[in-house]
């Protein structure tokens, strides 16, 4: 697909995820940043000033990006001069004051988040699960009386690292009840994040606001379009165990699940191994060419060998295995920053621009 380069901003862009775009986005195809935004302890400085001994993305960073000025994320006149739309990195609390401004304002917001997850005319996407809620899109701009700006997000980093595989077999099998333990990188805290004494040689069985996250979020996710409104999937029961590990990147998950019809383990792996999306009909740029890579070594997923599989962007699955509780249990992994922030925004963007809502 051939695409004329659009100018992006990142509001948010010293932070971690904000770090992630700049790095995923130095080379892509479709999309070029022209504006930075973040707090006013970073205003006025150049990105390199500004982030100066707390550069945690790939590599070095990117030259052209060094020297550009970051802006306070109120400079909303300066993005619409710059830029046709924004990836938002910013804090929750700071997201909700800002996020709906740029998208009045005409800038269409592709969100990491949480501040408008919860709003049933927003979609919350991972595009191999429900890139047709964006359909909803023109009824959110007329319901809050937008013209060209709108609001997408993308959930939480927790639950990228299982409910695509699981999503692969509910759609034949129906997922009834979900158990899920998950082990989260410090990564996922943001810099400064978790301090050092508090998270080595430790695990910290407690992340703010997660485990709501982890069981509420999926139910939107595979909801449906009714009305003016997403409306969650009833019948599917999730319980989390969220823990912070003292990894640096990927958020890996154990799973225990039962099912309305419970399918053998090669019918799962078969599920697995076949499962492809909307991102991967489209070949968008960010797109894994397999969403979920099923290993059957007895050790794998494991988070530094695992979290890397095609860009970040795939769900690692294995140790498959019956459960003597629910049906069946199994491992999954995904990179936070990548899959779970930044490269599933970047996803998101380029389906939004794939299907005419960015232009
Ligand atoms: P972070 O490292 O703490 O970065 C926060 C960013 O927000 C920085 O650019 C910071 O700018 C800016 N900011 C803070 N206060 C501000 C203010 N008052 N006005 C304007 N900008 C302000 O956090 P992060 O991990 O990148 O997370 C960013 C967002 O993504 C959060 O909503 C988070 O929940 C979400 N998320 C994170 C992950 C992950 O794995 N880390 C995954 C999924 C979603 P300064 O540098 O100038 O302070």
């Amino acid at each position: 697909m051939k695409q004329q380069q659009l100018h992006v901003g990142i509001l948010g862009a010293t932070g971690m995820v904000g770090q992630q775009y700049i790095h995923l986005l130095e080379n892509h195809p479709w999309f070029t940043v022209t504006f930075l935004a973040a707090s006013e302890r970073s205003a006025g400085k150049t990105f390199a000033d500004a982030v100066a001994g707390r550069w945690h993305a790939q590599g070095d960073m990117p030259q052209k990006i060094r020297n550009m000025r970051v802006h306070t994320v109120d400079d909303i006149r300066a993005a619409k001069e710059s830029c046709s739309f924004v990836f938002s990195a910013l804090d929750s609390e700071i997201a909700k004051i800002y996020e709906s401004q740029y998208a009045r304002a005409g800038i269409p917001v592709v969100s990491n988040a949480s501040a408008h997850r919860q709003d049933p005319d927003v979609p919350m996407l991972i595009p191999e699960i429900n890139a047709d809620h964006i359909a909803i899109i023109p009824l959110q701009q007329r319901q809050r009386g937008w013209n060209k700006g709108f609001i997408a997000v993308k959930p939480n980093c927790s639950l990228q690292s299982y409910l695509t595989p699981l999503y692969a077999l509910h759609q034949k099998y129906r997922v009834k009840q979900v158990i899920v333990s998950t082990m989260q990188a410090v990564s996922g805290a943001g810099h400064p994040g978790v301090a050092s004494l508090d998270i080595i040689d430790n695990v910290v069985p407690f992340i703010n606001g997660e485990e709501e996250k982890t069981e509420q979020e999926p139910l939107k996710i595979w909801g449906q379009i009714e009305g003016n409104a997403i409306i969650p999937s009833q019948g599917i029961c999730i319980a989390a165990h969220c823990n912070r590990v003292p990894t640096l990147n990927g958020h890996l998950a154990c799973v225990s699940v039962s099912f309305a019809n419970k399918p053998t383990k090669e019918e799962i792996i078969s599920a697995w191994k076949s499962f492809r999306g909307m991102p991967q009909e489209l070949k968008l740029p960010m797109a894994p060419e397999h969403p979920i890579i099923y290993r059957d070594e007895p050790d794998r997923p494991q988070v530094r060998l695992d979290r890397d599989a095609d860009k970040g962007m795939a769900t690692t699955v294995g140790r498959l295995r019956e459960c003597p509780v629910l049906d069946w249990r199994f491992v999954g992994l995904s990179h936070n920053t990548i899959r779970g922030a930044a490269g599933g925004g970047i996803l998101n963007a380029e389906l939004l621009v794939a299907k005419g809502f960015i232009l």
